[in-house]
């Protein structure tokens, strides 16, 4: 099974990876997990990620730009699902879990600042997920979690 995972701080995702249970799955190639950076898709030439909230609002969000981009570098199987981290989603269960695991790929956002512009998340997410009532600064953490 394979995780995309667009971040702006993949080494939180390889460290996840390097230990216990995680490191076998990942080794003997029952997952596969690539984390990648929307800043390296940046069209800016001082590599800024963020920007206002397009309907206003307080705050600053990612950017479409380098997100939309950095997710059409990614190789979709046939099989995906794209999931949007955040504290507004469905509630992470095991259910959910049981459902997410009938994909071959599933494709995370990790959002940041007040989150990702809401015309990526229209465009390109499936489902959104929380993994509880709190507010974290990143998607992170969660991405791991799921
Ligand atoms: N006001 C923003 C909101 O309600 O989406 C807060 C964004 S939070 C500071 C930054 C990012 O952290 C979110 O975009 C999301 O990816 C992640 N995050 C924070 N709390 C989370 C939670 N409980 N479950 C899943 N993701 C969370």
């Amino acid at each position: 099974m394979r995780f995309d995972v667009l971040t702006l701080f993949p080494e939180l995702i390889q460290s996840h990876l390097d230990f216990s249970i995680m490191k076998r799955a990942s080794e003997d190639g029952v997952i596969e997990v690539n984390a990648i950076n929307p800043r390296d898709y940046t069209l800016d030439k001082h590599k800024k990620v963020d920007d206002t909230p397009y309907g206003g609002g307080a705050g600053m969000v990612l950017a479409p730009q380098p997100y939309v981009d950095c997710y059409e570098a990614v190789n979709k199987l046939d099989n995906s699902i794209t999931i949007m981290m955040t504290p507004q989603g469905e509630p992470f269960t095991h259910a959910i879990s049981q459902e997410l695991a009938q994909y071959d790929q599933v494709i995370i956002l990790c959002g940041h600042y007040e989150g990702i512009d809401q015309r990526v998340l229209d465009e390109i997410v499936d489902e959104e997920i929380s993994i509880g009532d709190y507010v974290l600064t990143g998607g992170e953490l969660p991405a791991c979690i799921l």
